[in-house]
């Protein structure tokens, strides 16, 4: 039996030297994992800045999404309100959040008008102006506070970035992960590690957005694509990598390919956090592919029309998790009945005007809210 070897430096895995490695980067919710591709060492250039990168570009989708990771946190984006004009935070899962206190001034009239998160961020804003105007009193001004808990209900500019050189490299990544996971060979690629080290620039990996799917995702599902096609006859080894439904590439691995034939995919619907295999669809010749990486096309109303989607994907999960949240706290309604008494008739009208009251909010606030993506043109 063959012993195995990292596929750069090819020195023997062994439990001293391997490292877990996500195939798709852990950041984008990526379950697929092996400890059997590249040794500590080489993985430790392998990688982190392309895959950070990536994880910067596909950020805002993990987050829409709710996704979890294997490990850290996600972070959170940053957007500008439409209405307001105020930048906002937007943590994963949870409302946005003012990035900075908003102060308006109208000093005509003597009145300052304070947005804050917190009691806190609002007693440093008064502090400061407390040194300016010594006559506020912080404490006095603190308590006719008004505390408003609302929904968010203006429009917010997510900017999103597609492509860039690192997070070209970060889809190579992938494919040859891939590749060589699914049993490929390393002379097929080697050819590939001077420009996933950074050393070598080359051109072999584009966006491509194919008018017939590669893989048709159910209405529920966002998936990751990941497809490798090996023609002997066509002379090509080439890769095609699709994250969140939206973002997805042609990687051309190589294009004197002699090897035997290869068909292998891999599809992780990140929603429902299952797999499948065998269920895409692609043939190009080796033309296309090289026409692609000529042309270097960017279709940016296919893009659109596909981050689209996955934002109505989105606002069903958050609703969701509204609408339970609105049940339960409806709920506690019935937690001050004592336990094994009959619920009295002023409890569950009390149940039903809370639940009325927050479905008539939570409604409004659909009628109000929409999210807009912008996408910008790779380098
Ligand atoms: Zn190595």
């Amino acid at each position: 039996m063959n012993n195995i070897r990292c596929y750069n430096c090819t020195e023997e895995i062994n439990r001293e030297n391997q490292s877990l490695e996500h195939i798709i980067p852990n950041a984008c919710g990526g379950r697929l994992t092996s400890r059997d591709l590249l040794c500590k060492e080489c993985n430790s250039y392998f990688g982190e800045k392309w895959d950070a990168a990536l994880a910067k570009t596909t950020n805002a989708f993990a987050n829409l999404l709710m996704i979890t990771r294997d490990r850290g946190e996600p972070q959170s984006e940053k957007g500008v309100g439409l209405r307001t004009q105020e930048e906002f935070k937007l943590p994963p899962g949870k409302p946005p959040v003012l990035s900075k206190p908003t102060i308006i001034e109208d000093l005509k009239n003597g009145e300052i008008e304070i947005h804050a998160n917190s009691e806190k961020e609002l007693r440093k804003v008064l502090e400061g102006y407390k040194r300016t105007y010594p006559e506020i009193d912080v404490e006095k001004a603190l308590a006719s506070t008004e505390h408003k808990r609302e929904y968010f209900d203006q429009a917010v500019n997510l900017k999103v970035h597609i492509g860039g050189p690192e997070v070209l490299k970060a889809i190579v990544k992938i494919a040859v992960n891939f590749f060589i996971h699914k049993g490929g060979g390393r002379d097929d690629i080697k050819h590939l590690l001077p420009y996933l080290k950074g050393t070598k620039e080359l051109n072999i990996v584009w966006l491509y957005h194919p008018e017939e799917r590669v893989y048709a995702a159910g209405i529920k599902e966002v998936p990751h694509v990941i497809k490798i096609i090996g023609d002997p006859k066509e002379g090509v080894l080439y890769a095609y990598v699709e994250l969140f439904d939206t973002h997805s590439f042609i990687v051309l691995l190589n294009e004197n390919y002699k090897d035997a034939p290869v068909d292998l995919d891999y599809v992780f619907d990140v929603v429902s956090q299952t797999s499948k295999e065998n269920v895409t669809k692609l043939t190009l010749v080796k033309n296309d592919i090289i026409e692609i990486l000529k042309q270097k096309p960017f279709n940016i109303n296919k893009v659109r029309s596909r981050i689209d989607r996955v934002r109505k994907i989105s606002n069903k999960l958050h609703d969701h998790r509204e609408i339970d949240k609105i049940i339960r706290n409806a709920v506690k309604v019935f937690e001050k009945e004592s336990e094994g008494v009959l619920i009295s008739e002023e409890a569950k009208n009390k149940f039903l005007e809370q639940v009325s009251l927050d479905f008539a909010k939570f409604m409004l606030h659909k009628q109000n809210s929409v999210a807009y993506l912008r996408e910008d043109k790779p380098k």
